[in-house]
Order: C-alpha cells, then structure tokens, then sequence
C-alpha cells in the first residue's frame, strides 16, 4: 500500500515531528491512495494502533507515473490484476463468511463489487413500529421518550446543558442519550473474529441528541442564541467522538419530517460514530483532493468565495458562512451551508462561525418553509475524517435535502439524480422568499 501525494500532504499539514502517524489514520490514506490506482479494497494488514508496515517504505519511493495517476485525473482502469476479487487471499471464491450474525451485535459488511457499505443492526428492527408504512405509522402525542420528566426511557445522558435539576432529570435545556437501538455500539460484549476483510466489527458509537425540552418546537422558531448552543453542542460531541478509539470517521444527521424517517416528532438529531469512512465521504475527500493537486486550491474556499459573492446561486450570505444552491443539486432546492474560513472539520469552527451558522440555517429553513409548506428535510454535515490533521483540500460543510420526491429504481440502482428544478431557479426563488 502506498499512501502517495495524499500521505505527503497530510504530513505536510500536520507539522514537522509530531510523529503521529500509523493507526486508523494511515489507514484511511492507504485506502484513498488504493482508491486512486483503481483498487477497491486493500486486505487489513496491520490493527489499529500499530505503524502502517508499508508507511516508511512508500512515502518517498512512489513510481512517478503512480504519483501522475493519482494527482492527475483518474483514469478508471479495469485491469483484472488489480481488480478487487484477486485482491482476496482466497482468490476465485466468494469472500463472504458463512456466520449468522451474533445476537445483540452490529456488523459492518462492504459490498465485494461495488464498494458500498452497509451496517446490518438487528438491534434497530426492536424500535417500535420499525418496519410500519410510513402512512400507517401511528403519531406519538406528548409526552414522548424524549420529552422531560420521561428521562428515564432513555439510556443515561452523557451531556446535557441544564438550567437547574440533576443528570437524568428535568431541568435540561438539551441532553445527548446513547441511542436505545443502536446501529453501532461503542464497546460490544463480544469480539467479532475478523474473518474476512470485507466484514467489521460494529464498533463506534451511536447518539442521539434531544435539542429541546419543547416537544414541537422545530428549528425555524428555535430562537438564535438556542439553536448556536445546539451547533456548538453538536461539535463538541463530533470532537469527542472523533478520539474514541477505533474510530475513523464522524457523522452527524438530522431527520425531520416522517418523509426524511423521523420517527419521534420531539426536536432531536443524531450522531455516528464510524470505523470507517463512508463511501460518499471517501469520495468528496478524492475529488477534493484531485482539485486541490491542480488548482492549488481547496474546492469549498472557492465556492463560499466565489459564488458566495453574489452570482446565480448564492441564497443568503451570512457573513462568516454562505448558503449556496450546488451546481449539481441531486434534489429540488438542496442548499449547502459552509464556512468562508478555510475549517477541514466543524472542530475547528469558532463561536463567529457558530452563530452565523445558526442565523443561516434558521434563515434557509424559514425561507423553505414559505416557499415550500414546511417540508421534510434531512440535514447532513461532511467533515475531513478523524485524526486526519488539518487537511488543506477538504472543508467542513452542511448539506439540506428537502424532501420533495422519493428515491424510487433509477436513484437506488444508478446513485443518478433527476432534479426537476434548476439549481439557479431554486436559488432565486429562495432569495426572494422572506425569512422573516
Ligand atoms: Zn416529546
Ligand atoms: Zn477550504
Ligand atoms: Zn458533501
């Protein structure tokens, strides 16, 4: 494994001595760097923890047409002999283990052809109504599990911002709650042998964070001052959950709305923690970092600079953080929220950036509920993986999804979008809509 211009900048960036190399971290740049040359899946060769083995050996010693290859654009290769089945010990047969899944225990599996992943969690088909049509789905009236006073039919909290009362009691502006059926767990009873390179153990972590006492209080009446200590919140628990061991990456996701899966109306999102990157994610960082090796430039910095200056796709400039239609929104009205300051991960963002953030997305959600009768949303934060230093190509942003049409065969079996609505009309549209 080589990890190539990547592994060099990273270094770079972290600063000379530190040392801190090996682990989880030289493992996600091996398997970008193996992305690159076309390979799909390189086999674990080292724990997390223990020094790459290959690491001294490849950092300096890349062929020049490898280096080419990866910086420049990639030419997807199919050549059998790097092709991902021979990659396998077991050459010529499937890799899939014969073992039912271990009661209680979450496995991660990755698809041996396509790359995707997927967590099975048999723990989540407990959750009430879990397989229920969404239109049948009976709707919780308060109090909820999530509402005060009902602490607990939840898992103790392991934060929470109060005004007066004790851990696991009323009193909370805010708590954060191990989620009661979770995908992942931070430390499973039972060890998962690791048989095969496509499988992982679930570890990781799984929370949910209850943003209000209020139980139909929604982010558009949130005042300012409570959704910028929710944000502030949120990073800090990615901040935590970044240092955990065994964990790669961090993702934080809110539902809302039955049409986004929101299966409790009580403000509240959630946060996982991955021993991995995901695919999309692994992608961005690729992209990013293939513009950067050819513009010099981080692709976000260009976009909040450029087009958050004004232009056909700008939505709001707040200052310290612009919303901007993508200019290849895979949804009617997606809206991405990012920092103008250069910031790899949310860890990074100050209070300036917080409270702007707020005001943005308070304003964006105001402006999409005129326009488009208070929809379902699903909001998503993309930041550089843990331990991954201050990256230079990649740049901490949120993406809001309406949602206004279900992923039906071609989005399932292409990951193709139809958008019936230019990004730049969306945009005007949304500018001209008050947020008042
Ligand atoms: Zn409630
Ligand atoms: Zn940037
Ligand atoms: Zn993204």
């Amino acid at each position: 494994g080589c990890g190539g211009p990547q592994l060099a900048s990273a270094v770079g960036s972290r600063g000379a001595g530190s040392g801190r190399l090996g682990g989880s971290d030289a493992g996600f740049r091996r398997s970008q760097g193996a992305r690159q040359r076309g390979v799909r899946h390189t086999r674990p060769r080292h724990r997390p923890g223990e020094a790459h083995p290959s690491l001294a050996s490849c950092s300096g010693v890349c062929s020049p047409r490898r280096r080419r290859l990866a910086a420049g654009p990639v030419r997807r290769r199919h050549r059998r002999a790097e092709g991902a089945a021979l990659d396998h010990p077991a050459a010529g047969r499937l890799p899939h283990p014969a073992g039912a899944i271990i009661a209680g225990l979450s496995e991660i599996r990755q698809d041996a052809v396509s790359g995707h992943w997927v967590i099975v969690a048999p723990e989540r088909a407990r959750r009430p109504h879990a397989f229920a049509n969404a239109a049948e789905k009976p709707r919780r009236a308060e109090p909820c599990p999530f509402c005060p006073g009902r602490e607990f039919e939840t898992p103790p909290e392991v934060m929470a911002l109060r005004d007066s009362g004790r851990a696991n009691e009323p009193g909370w502006r805010l708590r954060v709650v191990p989620n009661k059926f979770p995908a992942l767990k931070r430390n499973p009873e039972q060890e998962l042998a690791p048989e095969s390179p496509w499988r992982r153990e679930g570890v990781g972590a799984h929370e949910v964070v209850i943003e209000a006492a209020e139980h139909d209080l929604t982010w558009s009446e949130f005042p300012i001052p409570k959704l910028a200590e929710l944000l502030g919140a949120i990073r800090s628990r990615m901040t935590a959950l970044a240092r955990d061991r065994g964990v790669e990456s961090v993702f934080y996701f809110k539902n809302h709305g039955d049409a986004a899966g929101a299966t409790l109306e009580h403000p509240h999102s959630q946060l996982l923690a991955l021993p991995m990157v995901p695919a999309l994610v692994a992608a961005e960082l690729d992209g990013a970092h293939r513009y950067h090796a050819n513009t010099d430039q981080c692709y976000f910095c260009e976009l909040a600079g450029r087009e958050g200056a004004g232009g056909v796709r700008l939505i709001l400039d707040g200052g310290p953080v612009v919303a901007l239609a993508p200019y290849a929104a895979r949804a009617p009205f997606e809206v991405w929220l990012l920092p103008k300051r250069h910031q790899a991960r949310l860890e990074a963002a100050g209070e300036v950036e917080m409270e702007a953030l707020a005001r943005v997305l308070r304003a964006v959600l105001r402006k999409l509920d005129r326009a488009l009768g208070e929809p379902a949303f699903n909001l998503l934060l993309h930041e550089a993986p843990a331990r991954s230093g201050a990256l230079v190509y990649y740049h901490w942003h949120f993406e809001l999804i309406p949602r206004l049409a279900r992923l039906a065969g071609f989005e399932w079996g292409t990951n193709m979008f139809i958008n019936p609505v230019a990004p730049e009309e969306a945009a005007r549209r949304l500018r001209e809509t008050s947020a008042d």
